[in-house]
Order: structure tokens, then sequence, then C-alpha cells
């Protein structure tokens, strides 16, 4: 009887909450969300998957416990094309050291990995200095990480090894970041406060996926940029009647999305509030197909 409990109980907590754990593969182009929140502790914060066929090609973002939730997609560094990072903010990024903690032992991947992420400005530094900060095998916070940056091995731990790239948030026009192995991908600024954010748009074969990250939605560039996109990842971060300069309202993820004409909404950095209430609020502007997202749910692209 105890060992019946015990086991239920052990059952219980390998569930992860949040977690569907459903599997992308099999879809020729699919969209698995690792983290679903933001702040709030029952989620996995802000990271995705991009699959096609059975490889996980594209990462977006890797906040705290994406890193778990990429080892329980079964994702693989090998098949990764580019890691592309909307923003600095801790939600976004801080699982980035755990991700490249691999040693050579590991066999896990040789060639240099694309990652690329937004400029700098007063209240966050560039990309490749954020990196270097970590990094640098003599002045970084994890120096034992100094090959990702090209420093020697040492003989143990290492990393994987980085191949970076930055964009120039203030630029008017999208920027192509990744452009071969059947997939294109363009990066966008776009209004998340002061701080240089990004959104991504991926085409492959005859389908596209916009990741649109933290934003207000307030400029055009923001429909334009998700125009006709078969999926709209869009971050649902403040509840009904809420405002910020940082997020978009649940009203104006709605609006973006339904004046993007985009064939799905999937909503995701679900954080602290009424989700019922919001998700009525956003069904007020957007019409169309929606899936409020969850850790480790797959959706294929069509
Ligand atoms: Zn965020």
């Amino acid at each position: 009887m105890i060992r019946s409990v015990i086991v239920c109980l052990l059952a219980l907590l390998s569930i992860p909450s949040n977690a569907s754990a459903q599997s992308c593969v099999g879809n020729p182009v699919a969209v698995q969300v690792l983290g679903s929140g933001a702040r709030a502790n029952d989620r996995a914060s802000s990271s995705y998957l991009l699959w096609i066929d059975a490889q996980a090609r594209i990462l977006v973002d890797i906040g705290g416990g994406a890193f778990l939730r990429f080892g329980q997609a079964q994702a693989k560094h090998n098949d990764l094309s580019l890691v592309a990072i909307s923003h600095l903010h801790p939600d976004h990024v801080s699982d980035l050291p755990a991700l490249l903690w691999l040693t050579h032992q590991d066999q896990a991947r040789k060639a240099p990995l694309p990652i690329v992420g937004p400029s700098g400005n007063d209240v966050a530094p560039s990309f490749p200095t954020f990196l270097s900060r970590l990094f640098d095998e003599k002045t970084g916070a994890f120096q034992v990480l100094g090959p990702t940056l090209g420093a020697t091995p040492p003989k143990r731990g290492g990393g994987v090894r980085l191949d970076v790239g930055v964009v120039d948030v203030t630029k008017a026009e999208p920027s192509i970041v990744f452009d071969r192995q059947g997939l294109t991908v363009t990066a966008l600024g776009i209004p998340h406060g002061d701080l240089p954010t990004l959104a991504y748009r991926v085409q492959t074969r005859d389908v596209s996926v916009v990741f649109s990250s933290d934003q207000t939605g307030t400029t055009p560039r923001c429909v334009e940029f998700g125009e006709g996109a078969n999926v709209l990842v869009m971050h649902l971060a403040i509840g009904a009647g809420a405002t910020s300069g940082l997020q978009a309202a649940p009203a104006v993820v709605g609006r973006v999305a339904q004046e993007a004409g985009v064939g799905r909404l999937i909503v995701s950095h679900i954080d602290l509030f009424d989700l019922d209430a919001a998700i009525a609020e956003l069904k007020k502007f957007y019409t169309g197909p929606l899936t409020v997202g969850a850790d480790l749910q797959c959706t294929s692209v069509r």
C-alpha cells in the first residue's frame, strides 16, 4: 500500500506542470513551445523550436527551464541550424549557458552553431558584448565556456563553438539573418520599451512562421512583419484591462493577428493573470484559429 502510494506520488511529480509532452516528429513543419511562461514558475520561460521533418532546426530564445524542455522534446544540438535570441531579458536567454555547456566527450556538436541577437543601446549591451561578458576566457562569468567564442579548448569542458551574428534593431527593413539549407530567416526590431528586441520570421518550403517576442504591438511594422504568416506566435504577457509600456494588451495581440491575416495564432509568455479573461478580450479582436501555449505543445504548420 505504502509502496503504491509512493509510486503514484513519484508519477505525479514526474509530470511537468503545463507540459503536454507532445512530439513534433512526423510533421513536415511544426512549432513546438518549449517554454510558454515568463516569470511564473509553473511554466518554463520563453523558448520555441521550429521542426522540419524529424529535426529541430531553429531555436528561438531559451529562458529559464527551457534547456530541460529542449531535452524532453528530444531536440539535438547537431540538428540546429540557428539559435535566434529576441532580447536580453532573463526570461528569454538565461538558459543559454546550460545549452552550450557540453564537453567534447559528449561529441554533441563540432560544427559552429549560428546564433544571432539584437544590437545594443544604453540599457542593454549588444549581443556580441553580452556573450563576451558571459563566456570570455579571461573576463567572462563562465570562463570555462571560453571555447564557445573561439578560445582553445581546455582538457575538460569547452562548450559549443558559436558563430555570432547581430541585427541592428533600428533598421527600418527586415534583415536576413540566415538563408540556406532550405530556410530563410529574417529579423526586425520591434517596440519593447527601451530594450532592443527582435521579432523573427522563418520561411521554409511554402510556409512561414513568425515569432513576435515581447512587444507593445503599437507600430504598423508589427502587423506588416506578421502579414500572411501560417503561424504567428505572439506574447500574451498581461491581463485584460492592464496596460504596459513593454507588452501588448490582449486586445492589441488580437488586433495585430487579425490585421496580419495569419493562419493560426499561438499565444504564449503567460504569466500570473486571469488567462480566461485575457483570451476573452483577445477574441473580441481576433476571430481565427487560436492555440493557447503550453510547454512541449506541438503545432503543425500548414
Ligand atoms: Zn519576456
